[in-house]
């Protein structure tokens, strides 16, 4: 498979004219570049993920301006949450509660380059806003980083306008520090899982109020983020076939025995967990995507690949693919320009995806369309 600096696009305009979408990209990173980009760009539409408190603004602000071109996903990145308080009151001091978000305990000299943190409420409130402006909003980027170390700098990790020609860099997901060279420049230091988890949670709240779909990012953490899903859904699981007969002959004799289920299910609320679930770059085990796309799950769970990550996992790439059921499967640039690059990198992973699936590729590309499509619109469509 291609690496990310020799991913080209030589796929034909009739091919790109099907309509290839990216189901996870971070183009307001370079906010100038987008606008021309979108000019010459064959890509149908791009899924564009915030991640962080300054970038909400701009999603929403490039969806105004190209609504046919942009679905927008508002959302707070793992990487970021340590920059949020949880807590009602503010917390004593920025030192305080960094000392509480971040482990091992950073010293004061490390702590005096973080800024003063942020109500996690206050960023509900945001989110809450541009989900309700934004129809067809996803709530994203959200998740959970085991692995994730915060840069020595103490700054955040901004690749904003950058000078370096116009596709000069690195993914965002892979400057993160994921790479040994990276190693140097980061810090031991770490946002505790339990804070991670809590923002994480109130966020798939404001998604199953809304009954938004979500992108979620996962690094060290599928146990994890499954366990949470299924605590979610605990009590909604859809029934097996067996046991919806031996129901069905037991309510002839029994007549009104309501079980905690049935009760869910006619309560006019919403259930308390997202519809649609992307996991965004999908890393983990092949024998998880069985769990995740199980019939008892009552949501459906898609699988995004994007070129860059996901190359990384090599053969395995192969096997976790060839597991993902065809109507789950999503593509992704998971990149921070608009331009060819970009194009480029969704281009190679259609071509890798309908390689391992043994699809031609006009086939495989009105899978992956009707696959976006379900899973943004949360409808089925025919052509
Ligand atoms: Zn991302």
């Amino acid at each position: 498979m291609v690496d990310f600096d020799s991913a080209k696009d030589d796929l034909p305009r009739s091919i790109w004219q099907l309509g290839i979408y990216d189901a996870h990209c971070h183009p307001t990173d370079n906010y100038k570049k987008l606008a021309k980009a979108l000019d010459i760009l064959d890509i149908a539409k791009l899924t564009v993920m915030a991640t962080r408190l300054d970038d909400q603004v701009r999603v929403h602000d490039a969806t105004v301006k190209h609504p046919d071109r942009i679905i927008p996903s508002f959302g707070y990145h793992p990487w970021f949450t340590h920059l949020l308080y949880t807590t009602t009151l503010p917390p004593e001091s920025k030192y305080s509660h960094y000392r509480a978000v971040l482990v091992p305990e950073p010293p004061e000299q490390f702590l005096e380059l973080l800024p003063e943190p942020v109500s996690l409420s206050s960023f509900i409130e945001i989110l809450t806003e541009n989900i309700e402006r934004h129809k067809y909003a996803l709530v994203g980027e959200i998740g959970i980083d085991r692995s994730f170390r915060l840069p020595n700098s103490g700054e955040l990790i901004s690749f904003e306008e950058s000078d370096t020609g116009d596709d000069a860099g690195d993914s965002s997901e892979g400057v993160a520090g994921h790479s040994p060279s990276d190693a140097k420049r980061l810090s031991p230091y770490k946002v505790t899982l339990e804070h991670q988890i809590a923002v994480l949670l109130a966020q798939l709240c404001v998604a199953a109020k809304y009954q938004r779909p979500v992108s979620v990012h996962g690094v060290q953490a599928h146990g994890i983020l499954y366990a949470i899903f299924s605590e979610l859904w605990m009590g909604y699981s859809i029934p097996s076939r067996r046991q919806q007969k031996r129901e069905t002959e037991e309510q002839r004799f029994v007549v009104c025995e309501v079980e905690d289920e049935a009760e869910h299910l006619a309560s006019s609320d919403p259930p308390p967990f997202p519809p649609r679930i992307c996991l965004h770059s999908y890393s983990g085990p092949p024998d998880q995507i069985r769990l995740w796309t199980s019939r008892k799950v009552p949501a459906a769970v898609y699988f995004s690949f994007s070129l860059v990550i996901n190359s990384r996992y090599g053969e395995k790439l192969r096997q976790v693919l060839s597991a993902v059921p065809d109507d789950r499967l999503l593509v992704e640039s998971d990149f921070h320009v608009a331009g060819k690059t970009m194009q480029a990198l969704l281009a190679e992973i259609v071509k890798f995806i309908c390689e391992v699936k043994g699809w031609e590729l006009e086939q495989g590309v009105r899978i992956l369309g009707k696959n976006w499509r379900r899973f943004v619109y949360g409808i089925d469509d025919f052509d």
